[in-house]
């Protein structure tokens, strides 16, 4: 199906996946048993025992649950060179490099031709479902996408980022033309060599195309805000280049400037019109359908740590909807969005059982909560047997070489859809804020965050970015976080703000700890406009790509250069008073 150039058949494939979904328990042990076969001569399953064994039972007890860690001599073999089967049977030739803007680096993974098959099936799959609720034709789209720098590892595999991956297979092509959703822009400014201008020649791309755009997508939710933020810094400078036909010279890569002077002709009266639009609009409220009057919608990830993008994503979207991407990694993808009317913050995922095999560790094992949930001997259970409203850590077997694989995400069992689960995502499982009995995630800081950040809404301010670090250096040490503002706001009203968010942090352990002074009190450090641009600039100088790019939540003390970028940056301080 994929090979082909066909427009695909939403009606089949809904109906596909109904079928697929009414049998979820069979489709997994399939699943698991295709990829045990294919990989049973895999020096890491042969050591294990299996014996080409590709029943669940065998597998469950021979394989044991691994983190990225563990798999890393393995990888690492992989990247040097050595084309054994070390974990899969046939050779890997593409490294995949995860954001690792939780780690501070990136993580190699395998990609390789099942891992794209894959991919393809979760977006064909919600594109069906997307399509019969919003429906598309012939589309154009303007897609914020980009590739990341792509090098060899020391043993000549190529390696980029998942996305650059999938966007240089020829099969993703195709996939587009098949879901009528082709890239407004050419391939010279998505394999660009430098973002910004990519960005640049984007916007531009979509504006020459504006009647025709009838989406607006990235990856990530952060990298859309971030486009139109840049639009507003350089929209005139746009306007100049529509009305003499002539690309800026801050354009300097030579493929992107041939590539551009194809499609740019003078246009003033588009450059007069858009210039009308732009100068009318309020605070840029209602941007995006201004300038693209038949788009449809807006799509990409905007669940997890893209909720905190929400709120300036709606400001520029206006009444259009906001239609939220599928669940995956570069590990894998997981599972699709098949209820896009859903706004962004009830969207649930249900997971596509033939594209990998998965499993899930309750997260509340014994209802002891959290230190069950984290401990050594986990019991997982398959993907049929989760249950409503339970929280459970995600466990990944795919057709890359990664066997039982905990990836690190907790979600939440939301309903079923036939007897696949409906995931929500909640957030990372890993703490981080935690100096010693208090124990705060990523979602706990954006609640604070949130809290704390109604009072600069209220003076019609936002907070462009947060992150967060744990300072050890004090006695007693102290949660630190890091804001960037879009204006100027009253010391009273950061000092405020500074106490809400000490106070906002409702763990126990946090609050007892504060009670007692064993955590000092928080502070707050304003970081000059512009701060976490560098950030970015810096993730994507490390190998990163802008649509993959996830802002870092919190900075361990290892992350040097993030630190010191921080460092450089910060404005103000201000400690709480809270208690
Ligand atoms: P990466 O492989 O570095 O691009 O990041 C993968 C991670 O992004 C996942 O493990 C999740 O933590 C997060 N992620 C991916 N898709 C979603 C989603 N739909 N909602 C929330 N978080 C997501």
């Amino acid at each position: 199906m994929l090979d082909k150039m066909e427009v695909v058949d939403v009606e089949k494939v809904i109906q596909e996946f109904e079928d697929i979904t009414k049998d979820a328990e069979r489709v997994q042990r399939e699943t698991l048993r295709k990829i045990l076969e294919e990989n049973g001569s895999a020096e890491y399953l042969l050591n294990l025992g299996l014996n080409g064994r590709t029943d669940p039972e065998s597998f469950k007890a021979c394989v044991p649950l691994v983190t990225h860690k563990e798999l890393e001599p393995y990888i690492q073999r992989i990247t040097d060179g050595d084309s054994l089967p070390i974990l899969t049977g046939q050779p890997i030739t593409t490294i995949s490099l995860s954001s690792g803007t939780t780690q501070g680096k990136p993580k190699f993974v395998p990609f390789n031709d099942e891992l794209m098959e894959t991919t393809l099936q979760i977006y064909i799959t919600s594109y069906a479902f997307r399509n019969r609720d919003f429906p598309i034709e012939n589309a154009k789209a303007l897609q914020f996408i980009y590739s990341s720098k792509q090098f060899k590892t020391k043993g000549g595999l190529a390696a980029g980022t998942a996305t650059t991956n999938v966007y240089r297979n020829s099969k993703f092509k195709n996939a587009m033309k098949g879901m009528q959703s082709q890239c407004c822009s050419p391939d010279e400014v998505i394999f660009g060599p430098d973002f910004h201008q990519s960005l640049y020649c984007h916007l531009l791309c979509g504006l020459i195309f504006r009647e025709e755009i009838q989406f607006v997508f990235s990856t990530f939710a952060h990298s859309i805000v971030h486009a139109f933020r840049t639009f507003e810094q350089v929209w005139e400078e746009i306007c100049t280049d529509i009305r003499e036909g002539v690309l800026t010279s801050r354009i300097t890569a030579p493929s992107i400037r041939s590539a551009m002077s194809k499609l740019l002709k003078p246009n003033p009266e588009l450059a007069d019109l858009i210039h009308k639009k732009c100068s009318g609009l309020s605070n840029w409220y209602g941007l995006i359908p201004e300038l693209f009057p038949n788009a449809k919608y807006i799509y990409g990830i905007m669940t997890g740590s893209m909720e905190p993008y929400l709120k300036k994503l709606r400001h520029y979207a206006g009444d259009m909807p906001l239609l939220s991407a599928d669940y995956g990694s570069s590990e894998g993808w997981i599972a699709a969005n098949v209820n896009p009317r859903l706004p962004p913050e009830s969207t649930t995922f249900a997971v596509v059982p033939q594209i990998g095999y998965f499993e899930f560790i309750p997260r509340r094992e014994n209802g002891v909560g959290q230190e069950a949930f984290l401990c050594m001997e986990p019991k997982p259970v398959g993907l049929t047997e989760v249950k409503l409203g339970e929280e459970y850590e995600i466990i990944l077997t795919n057709f890359a070489g990664l066997y039982r694989y905990r990836l690190g995400d907790v979600v939440k069992v939301m309903g079923f859809y036939n007897s696949t689960p409906e995931l929500k995502f909640v957030c990372r499982a890993n703490l981080i804020l935690n100096i010693n009995i208090d124990k705060n995630t990523e979602k706990d800081l954006q609640l604070a965050v949130d809290e704390a950040a109604k009072l600069i809404t209220e003076r019609k301010l936002e907070v462009v970015d947060y992150t967060s670090m744990v300072d050890l250096s004090t006695d007693p040490p102290h949660y630190v976080i890091i804001w960037e503002i879009n204006g100027e706001v009253s010391e009273d009203v950061l000092k405020e703000c500074c106490n809400c968010l000490d106070r906002s942090f409702v763990d126990a352990g946090y609050v007892s700890s504060r009670k007692v002074n064993s955590i000092g009190p928080l502070e707050l450090r304003l970081v000059q406009r512009g701060t976490f641009q560098k950030i970015l600039d810096h993730y994507v100088g490390l190998g990163g790509a802008l649509n993959q790019f996830k802002t870092p939540r919190c900075i361990g003390p290892s992350n040097n250069l993030v630190v010191q970028i921080f460092g450089g940056n910060v404005l103000k301080s201000y400690f709480s008073t809270a208690f």
